[in-house]
């Protein structure tokens, strides 16, 4: 499937200067929608998988259904004052701005395996805030996986120590 066509770009969103990838036309689409969790299911082939961590907010939408897939637990990784129980936090520069974000601190089992999913990794600040996260927990990132990634933000670099993929590349 053409997935690429199910991508919208916004030019000057958030703000001025910036391309925002849109990925609302995909999830609209039923056959999109269930390709593309399909090819992010995919990328896991037959690994063990204790616990899917998704990134607020757009990692929210496919993090939950690969969970229940591969029988892991989902786990939430919000932006700051969002968990209601204790917390671990990560500071992380984003395209645009910086921020804080918060796992809840019993959230990862030590030697947990842990898959990482987002909608879009861009210059790559906040999945590795979320896979130090992880780590801090005593967790193991066995694979950060996206829909989309903008290669020319160099994110991959943030993350190389771990397992990447990606279904659309920019
Ligand atoms: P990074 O930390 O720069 O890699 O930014 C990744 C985070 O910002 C992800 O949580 C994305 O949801 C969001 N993000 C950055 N750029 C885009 C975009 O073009 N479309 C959708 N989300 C984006």
């Amino acid at each position: 499937m053409d997935f690429a066509s199910y991508i919208r770009d916004i030019e000057d969103f958030p703000k001025p200067g910036v391309v925002f990838k849109d990925i609302t036309p995909l999830l609209k689409d039923p056959k999109a929608f269930q390709k593309a969790g399909d090819a992010l299911l995919g990328f896991t082939h037959n690994m063990q998988i204790d616990k899917v961590v998704g990134v607020d907010s757009r990692g929210f939408i496919f993090a939950p259904m690969l969970a229940q897939k591969l029988g892991a637990g989902f786990i939430t990784v919000r932006k700051s004052g969002k968990l209601p129980y204790s917390t671990i936090s990560e500071s992380y520069d984003l395209e645009y701005g910086t921020g804080i974000l918060e796992m809840h601190s019993d959230a990862i089992e030590k030697g947990d395996r842990v898959l990482v999913h987002d909608d879009v990794l861009a210059t790559g600040g906040t999945a590795q805030a979320v896979c130090k996260l992880v780590e801090k927990l005593g967790g193991e990132v066995v694979q950060c996986n996206f829909l989309i990634e903008l290669t020319f933000l160099n994110g991959a670099e943030k993350i190389k120590g771990y397992p990447k993929e990606v279904l659309l590349q920019y």
